[in-house]
């Protein structure tokens, strides 16, 4: 009866990933025609500066407007696209959005830098480099213009690229930054390799820091150790003024989350902007 049961879990087993590997054929089809059709969209979630309160950036985060399921965040699409190679178009599409909305922003009288999210298989495209260069130029913009984030995990999946390619990516001009700091594989000895302009601690150590004197001591030292090895240190997921309180105390240099505002479109954060 064992092997039985055991005969039959394997088989639910291969009809479930058959099914998901069915499941994420489609989705990778889907988000092909999505990047024809420009049914994405981005949003922007303000980084602002606590010494002087001023706001000094932007990330964009992709949404997915799905022709029949509406608005999609990235957690849901981006684990499986960043598997293959469409995640190189998708991030393109992203490039050229923001180029044209950085624009936007600039009209409007407001100088920020924009944040991008990267992910290793776009540091495996050998035009990478090149390919943003061609469209960040071909907007009128300039490298520095760009913060180009990557998760720690990602770069421990391949340290030998990502060393070569984010140094190049540094040469050239972009900002570099280690988003989700403190949660992923990491090794101190990468951080003072690669050239990164500043350090996202992660909002897991954010969250409770106010209330867990543990969390407030990782923070602490997070915030030291990324000054020791030359960065600015951007806090993520702030939600509350005693959290700000509490990471002006740690020498925070810049901070991010819903407490200043929840991700916009261009328009409403051109809006927003404008009444800050
Ligand atoms: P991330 O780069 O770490 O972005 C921060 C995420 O935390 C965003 O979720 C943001 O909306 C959310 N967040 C920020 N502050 C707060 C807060 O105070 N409270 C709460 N509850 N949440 C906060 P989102 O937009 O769903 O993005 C999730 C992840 O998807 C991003 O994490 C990033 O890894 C990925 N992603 C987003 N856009 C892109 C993209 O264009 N390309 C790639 N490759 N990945 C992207
Ligand atoms: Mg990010
Ligand atoms: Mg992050
Ligand atoms: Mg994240």
């Amino acid at each position: 009866k064992e092997a039985r049961d055991s005969n039959q879990t394997l088989i639910e087993y291969k009809n479930d990933y058959r099914e998901k590997e069915e499941n994420n054929l489609i989705l990778l089809g889907e988000i092909k025609d999505s990047i024809q059709n420009d049914d994405f969209f981005l949003k922007y979630l303000p980084k602002l500066d606590l010494k002087n309160n001023e706001i000094i950036g932007a990330e964009a985060l992709i949404r997915w407007n799905h022709p029949e399921k509406g608005q999609i965040s990235p957690g849901l699409f981006i684990p499986q696209v960043e598997k293959t190679a469409l995640i190189n178009d998708l991030t393109y599409w992203v490039v050229k959005k923001s180029c044209q909305e950085l624009n936007q922003l600039k009209e409007a009288g407001i100088d920020i830098n924009i944040s991008i999210n990267i992910t290793p298989r776009n540091l495996l495209d050998n035009n990478f480099i090149d390919n943003l260069f061609k469209i960040i130029s071909n907007h009128d913009l300039r490298p520095a213009d760009f913060d180009l984030e990557l998760t720690e995990t990602d770069i421990m999946q391949d340290i030998d690229t990502a060393a070569i390619k984010l140094s190049e990516l540094s040469q050239a001009g972009f900002n570099i930054s280690l988003d989700d700091f403190g949660t992923g594989y990491s090794s101190l000895s990468y951080l003072k390799e690669l050239p990164f302009n500043s350090l996202k601690v992660d909002q897991i150590f954010i969250k409770d820091i106010y209330q867990k004197p543990k969390s407030k001591e990782i923070v602490s030292a997070a915030i030291k150790l990324g000054h020791i090895i030359g960065c600015q240190v951007v806090a993520e997921g702030v939600e509350t003024e005693q959290t700000i309180t509490e990471l002006n105390s740690l020498k925070c240099d810049y901070i991010q989350g819903f407490y200043i505002t929840e991700p916009l479109v261009i328009a409403d954060f051109i809006d927003w902007h404008h009444n800050y």
